[in-house]
């Protein structure tokens, strides 16, 4: 075992693994890239947290860049969670609720803790958390905080963000910070601190002071978006801060979270559901931005393509019998209303009918949770495409979570279909129409030096035609490694240079997931292409004391 194993095993009550087994594990998340680990942490407590960060921070003080990767489920479609240093894995210990007010339905938890776990514990006590991602039976808190995880109810509700009240965070020496919305006199003491927290407060104020001019252009015209760092809401205009903002969809390389109080909704489990199918995108997209300018909002406006609905029936005939038939509609929505109170519900239910009837769309309405299941499995069939094998091809996340501004969704999608044509790959859409972030995730061989090749042209292509529509490259699945050597073009040099202070405001030693967001060129990632991708890694490796 290296030295530096030794040292933690000495001083961390959580294990410690550095077999090849655990390591091999650890080298693969849900994206396409593989990096070995040297060491494989399993923190016990915060204290195993800070513990690590100032060992790395000492060995970095001497010179000895040792990174530390923070780990929930590895579900990461990015490659964030990975790293060739330690790897932290939240799900074995720190994956507990610690507090829960029945009052107020806010909810204190700790990283690890299965999204799916803590969504059926709140589903007892009348409340949920809606930006729940697909992958939520399977991931973690923390990796959800981690990329500021959306997913079918963010048109509605926001993003993870907007639910984190305040966070516990081990910053890159082993302080400890809370964060949460200070008051101008609360900010005025923190700017006093001649600890780390006061030089990382000092330094931010600063910057953001110093930056007002290029943030301006921060804010792209996209519903949802989670590129870079979020720098937008940090100081406002009352003089109030929160450093919230930025830990949220910071991948790990910002600081470590140890523990979030989050706040969650009623939870409404009588909804209505509407599904409508379209003969082109143009009507599709006419629904949605009517939907979208109605008072009350969809809880869901979800969308399936032909070309999805036809992989699935070949992949498995069974699945959509009896629910929707071939031939199928150039676009299938689904739209769901979930307001707690009926009164609300009915009126939504009005409105959402009565933008059907003006776009003279024929449409079902259901409400009975039997036959709502029976239909979502519409939009959930696509799950059978991601995990579908043809040959050795299989559906690659490399182009899988862009965004463009709503008025641009058909001209998007028109574009994307000539691009998938010209490049002779079978794709499927799926997704968030109501927010205009659609899946795609293009069948190849990563065996193949062709496919590798084609994989990288079609990233180009496709991450220059979403940012010339004034697009994001990312609506929920964030930068980590694949999205981020395009990072600079979503938002130019200025800002870019900007989020570059920010990570050495934190990270001056780039101890904290280094290889990801920031300073990352396609040639760094074209040697981390794993030949073989799969999502077989998605089960707990747990530590077998
Ligand atoms: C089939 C499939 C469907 C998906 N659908 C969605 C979707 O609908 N919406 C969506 O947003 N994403 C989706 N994802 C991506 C991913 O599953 C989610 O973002 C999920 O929330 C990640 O959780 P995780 O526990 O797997 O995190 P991980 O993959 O382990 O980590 C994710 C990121 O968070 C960081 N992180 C983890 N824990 C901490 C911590 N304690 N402190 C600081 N940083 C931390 C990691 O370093 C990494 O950068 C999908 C992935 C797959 C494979």
């Amino acid at each position: 075992m290296s030295k530096i194993a030794h040292y933690l095993q000495e001083h961390l009550t959580g294990e410690v693994m550095t077999g090849a087994d655990a390591r091999r594990y650890f080298a693969t998340d849900g994206s396409i890239f593989t990096i070995t680990p040297s060491v494989v942490v399993y923190p016990q407590n915060e204290n195993d947290v800070r513990k690590t960060a100032r060992f790395t921070w000492q060995l970095a003080e001497r010179g000895r860049i040792i990174p530390m990767t923070a780990r929930g489920a590895g579900t990461d479609q990015s490659g964030a969670a990975l790293g060739n240093g330690i790897i932290m894995v939240f799900p074995a210990h720190m994956n507990r609720i610690v507090e829960y007010d029945s009052k107020t339905g806010v909810v204190v938890a700790e990283p690890g803790i299965n999204y799916g776990r803590l969504q059926q514990t709140l589903h007892t006590h009348g409340r949920f958390l809606p930006p729940f991602p697909a992958s939520y039976e399977y991931s973690t808190i923390g990796g959800a905080i981690g990329n500021n995880a959306g997913g079918e109810k963010t048109v509605k509700y926001g993003s993870t963000l907007d639910f984190i009240r305040s966070l516990r965070v081990v910053l890159a020496n082993g302080e400890v910070i809370e964060t949460y919305r200070l008051s101008k006199k609360e900010l005025g003491k923190k700017l006093g601190l001649s600890t780390f927290e006061g030089e990382v407060y000092r330094a931010i104020d600063t910057l953001l002071e110093d930056s007002k001019t290029v943030l301006e252009d921060l804010n792209l015209a996209v519903t949802k978006n989670v590129a870079g760092y979020d720098l937008y809401d940090i100081k406002r205009k009352d003089g109030t801060f929160d450093l919230t903002p930025l830990f949220v969809g910071s991948q790990g390389t910002l600081g470590i979270i140890s523990e979030a109080t989050i706040e969650t909704e009623i939870y409404n489990p009588q909804t209505t559901l509407f599904v409508a199918k379209f003969a082109t995108i143009e009507d599709a997209q006419a629904v949605v931005m009517s939907l979208r300018a109605k008072g009350n909002m969809p809880s869901a406006i979800e969308m399936v393509d032909g070309k999805m609905l036809e992989m699935v029936s070949t992949i498995n005939p069974n699945q959509l019998k009896g629910v929707i038939e071939a031939p199928f509609p150039a676009v299938t929505l689904l739209v769901e209303c979930d307001d707690a109170s009926e009164r609300d519900q009915k009126k939504t239910v009005k409105q959402i009918r009565k933008v059907f009837e003006q776009h003279k769309t024929g449409f079902v309405e259901e409400t009975d949770p039997k036959l709502q299941e029976k239909l979502w499995k519409i939009r959930h069939a696509s799950a059978a495409v991601v995990s579908h094998a043809n040959g050795n091809k299989k559906a690659i996340p490399i182009i899988e979570d862009g965004v463009v501004p709503l008025a641009r969704f058909q001209e998007y999608i028109t574009a994307v279909y000539e691009l998938f044509e010209k490049n002779h790959v079978d794709v499927a859409l799926w997704g968030h129409a109501g927010d205009a972030n659609l899946h795609m995730q293009p069948f190849l061989d990563l065996s193949q030096v062709g496919d590798r090749q084609v994989a990288f042209r079609l990233m180009d292509e496709y991450y220059n035609l979403v940012l010339s529509l004034g697009g994001s490259t990312s609506g929920e699945h964030n930068d980590g490694r694949l999205r981020a050597p395009y990072l600079e073009k979503v938002y130019g040099p200025a800002v870019y240079e900007v989020f570059d202070k920010v990570k050495k405001i934190f990270d001056p030693y780039g101890t904290l997931n280094p290889g990801v967001k920031m300073g990352v060129s396609l040639d760094d990632i074209k040697q981390l292409v794993r030949t073989d991708f799969t999502l077989d890694h998605l089960y707990d490796h747990l530590p077998r004391s």
